[in-house]
C-alpha cells in the first residue's frame, strides 16, 4: 500500500502502536535495488511493522546535481518493497513535505565537514533535516541505513544522540553486484565502458586492504596507491580518497584502530561513492 499523506500515515502508525507493534523505518530515495531491500528485510526481522519512505528529497541536492534526472519508478519499487516485507510505502509529493519553504533546519557539525560534506555543500543539512522530519512523522523504534553511505550513517547516529530521538539507528552492510560494484540507484547512468571502469572503486578498496594486511601503516602511501590505481582507468576522475578515524571522522596519519577508507569518483557525469571500514591493530 502506498500512502502519500502525512496525516494518513500518522493514523495508520497510531493504530499499530496502540496494538503494541514495533515500528521500523527505512528511508530511501527509491529506484530500489538489493541494497535497499536488505535494509527492508532486516527491518522486517526486527520489527512488526515496516515503513519504507520513497522520497527524492530536493533539499539534499546541490544546484548542479541530478535531482531532475534521478531515476524514479514507483510501481517497480512498490512490488519490490512489498515482496521484501515492507508493510507501507510512504511516497509523499514534494508539496506534502514542503508546503512552504522551510525556515528551520537541522545541522550536524564537524562530522559533515570532510568527504562528501566538502564536495557537496549543504547536502548533509538536507539529509539531517529530512530525516528529522521523517523521524517526527513516523516515530519508529528502529531506523535502517546502509554503510554504503558511511558518513551519512555517522552523522545520523550523532544527530539521534544529540537530539535525544528515542530511535535506534541500525547500519547494514554494503550490498554489491557479483563483480563487486556497490549497488546504487545511480549505476543506471553508467555507459558500458563506464560500468567497466567503475569496478576500479571496489578493486582499489581491496588493494588498500591488502596493503594494510601486509603491514603498510602510512595513510599517505595507501591513499596515493588507491588514487594511482583509480586514475589508471581512463574514465575515472577522483573526487576524493580519504582515510579517517571512523569514530570521529577525523584525519589520521597512521593506520590504526577503527578506520574508514572512503572514496568518491566521477565517471562522466555520474558520481559514485564506496568505502571500507577496517579494524587495524
Ligand atoms: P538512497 O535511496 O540512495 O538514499 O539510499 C537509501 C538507503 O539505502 C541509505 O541508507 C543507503 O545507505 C542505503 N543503501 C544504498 N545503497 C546500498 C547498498 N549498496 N548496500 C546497502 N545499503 C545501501
Amino acid at each position: 500500500m502506498i500512502v502519500k499523506e502525512i496525516k494518513e500515515l500518522r493514523n495508520i502508525i497510531k493504530k499499530q502502536k496502540l496494538e503494541g507493534k514495533k515500528i521500523g523505518l527505512v528511508p530511501t530515495m527509491g529506484y530500489l535495488h538489493e541494497g535497499h531491500l536488505s535494509l527492508i528485510k532486516n527491518a522486517k526481522e526486527e520489527n512488526d511493522f515496516v515503513i519504507t519512505s520513497i522520497f527524492v528529497n530536493p533539499i539534499q541536492f546541490g544546484p548542479n546535481e541530478d535531482l531532475e534526472k534521478y531515476p524514479r519508478d514507483i510501481e517497480r519499487d512498490r512490488k519490490m518493497a512489498l515482496e521484501s516485507g515492507c508493510d507501507i510505502i510512504f511516497n509523499p509529493e514534494v508539496a506534502e513535505m514542503f508546503p512552504e519553504p522551510l525556515k528551520t533546519s537541522v545541522q550536524v557539525e564537524q562530522l559533515t565537514e570532510p568527504l562528501c560534506g566538502r564536495s557537496r555543500p549543504g547536502h548533509f543539512k538536507g539529509v539531517t533535516t529530512i530525516v528529522t522530519k521523517l523521524f517526527n512523522i513516523v516515530a519508529p523504534d528502529n531506523a535502517y541505513f546502509g554503510q554504503k553511505d558511511a558518513q551519512q550513517a555517522a552523522v545520523l547516529i550523532k544527530m539521534t544522540e544529540d537530539l535525544n530521538f528515542d530511535i535506534k539507528i541500525k547500519v547494514c552492510p554494503i550490498v554489491r553486484e557479483k563483480d563487486g560494484l556497490a549497488m546504487s540507484s545511480r549505476n543506471v547512468y553508467l555507459s558500458t565502458q563506464e560500468r567497466e571502469d567503475a569496478l576500479a572503486l571496489y578493486k582499489s578498496l581491496e588493494l588498500a586492504e591488502n596493503l594494510i594486511e601486509n603491514g603498510e601503516r602510512d595513510v599517505n602511501v595507501v591513499i596515493s596507491k588507491i588514487r594511482n590505481f583509480i586514475e589508471s582507468h581512463k574514465l575515472c576522475e577522483v573526487d576524493y580518497v580519504e582515510i579517517l578515524n571512523f569514530n570521529n571522522l577525523e584525519e589520521i596519519k597512521e593506520i590504526k584502530g577503527n578506520i574508514l577508507i572512503a572514496l568518491a569518483v566521477k565517471l562522466g557525469k555520474t558520481r559514485l561513492i564506496d568505502n571500507k571500514i577496517l579494524e587495524v591493530n
